[in-house]
């Protein structure tokens, strides 16, 4: 069907050269033939095209059959395109994503107690592991400009991009997959970086979600819970590997040692059976990570004196810090979110 659209768009357009009818038939602003799902979804259905009598089609002087006219030189039929067998696309679900909200995906390392056991990642945290899951997330902002901000901790990582994002026409299924992919394939291609010789003993996987929110304070409320999680999450994994690892402790008896205490009895146990001051804790265990574009000086060139051609640019840098209050993170990075 496609082919003989395409055959009938390039007679029309010989013959009376008009831009607006190729549009109609598929083709973008410099000729290029939009997709199938595209010209489904044109105002001007092929039913229209092909069955109306009052279309422009029809109305050719010299009455040709659409279907004969010859694709100009060089054009190869889409075989696939012309098939009884197009029908399956039907089938294919729309997973747009709504317009005008901001969309988050966070991806998930799977089985990654297992895989932590297995590469005798250090507990509570291997910042060896962690350094890795920045990088990764700094190559998808690196690949991605609609991505504004990224969170990280243990093995998860959160992308934020703009309201206005097009990627992919926003579908959904498209976004997710090609940011995990592209965190995956990075996790692979730079663990050596981090973890030298030893090697990737089995596959890293990571799932992914796509998740919309209509309004920046929803947005701030959930990178708020992301970080709130990290903390909690880390203040447990502290005490429980302090009670193993120096109380000599089985991991039951850990559990049941923490079960019911507040974030105070917490701190208090690391203090004063362990001599360990929570707040002393490298602020990257505690916050997570916080991945934003900032200014970054390089050297261009040189010229022919050797002198440095300074320049800057943009380039996704890591932090650690508070995103939950006001000052001084969201203050000084106002833009982020406008
Ligand atoms: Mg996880």
């Amino acid at each position: 069907m496609l082919c003989s659209l395409r055959s009938a768009a390039w007679c029309h357009l010989n013959r009376w050269g008009a831009n607006s009818s190729l549009r109609h038939l598929g083709f973008g602003l410099h000729g290029r033939a939009l997709s199938w799902r595209q010209v489904s979804k044109s105002p001007l259905d092929v039913h229209t095209l092909t069955s109306s009598p009052s279309n422009s089609l029809h109305q050719q002087p010299w009455g040709a059959n659409l279907r004969s006219c010859p694709l100009p030189a060089g054009a190869r039929p889409r075989r696939m395109a012309n098939s009884k067998y197009e029908y399956v696309k039907d089938f294919e679900l729309d997973d747009t994503l709504l317009p005008n909200c901001w969309i988050v995906v966070r991806i998930d390392g799977k089985g990654f107690t297992r895989f932590s056991e297995l590469h005798k990642f250090e507990k509570p945290n291997d910042k060896r592991a962690l350094d890795l899951m920045d990088a990764c997330a700094k190559e998808v902002l690196n690949e991605f400009p609609d991505v504004r901000i990224a969170f990280g901790e243990s093995d998860e990582y959160s992308f934020v991009l703009h309201k206005s994002a097009k990627l992919y026409g926003r579908r959904s299924s498209k976004i997710v997959s090609i940011l995990v992919s592209c965190f995956s394939a990075n996790y692979v291609r730079q663990w050596s970086n981090f973890f030298g010789n030893q090697p990737l003993s089995s596959t890293p996987m990571f799932d992914g979600r796509a998740i919309l929110y209509p309004d920046v304070k929803t947005l701030r409320d959930y990178l708020t819970w992301r970080q709130v999680d990290t903390h909690i999450n880390n203040q447990y994994n502290t005490c429980f590997w302090a009670l193993v690892h120096q109380a000599g402790l089985s991991n039951a008896e850990a559990q049941a040692t923490l079960k019911g205490t507040d974030t105070g009895a917490k701190n208090e146990l690391l203090f004063s059976q362990f001599g360990i001051n929570y707040t002393h804790l490298p602020e990257q265990f505690k916050k997570g990570s916080v991945i934003i574009r900032r200014h970054q000086e390089f050297v261009a060139k040189h010229q022919d004196d050797g002198t440095a051609v300074v320049r800057t640019r943009r380039v996704p840098v890591v932090m650690y810090c508070d995103i939950i209050k006001e000052q001084p993170f969201w203050s000084e990075n106002a833009d982020l979110l406008s």
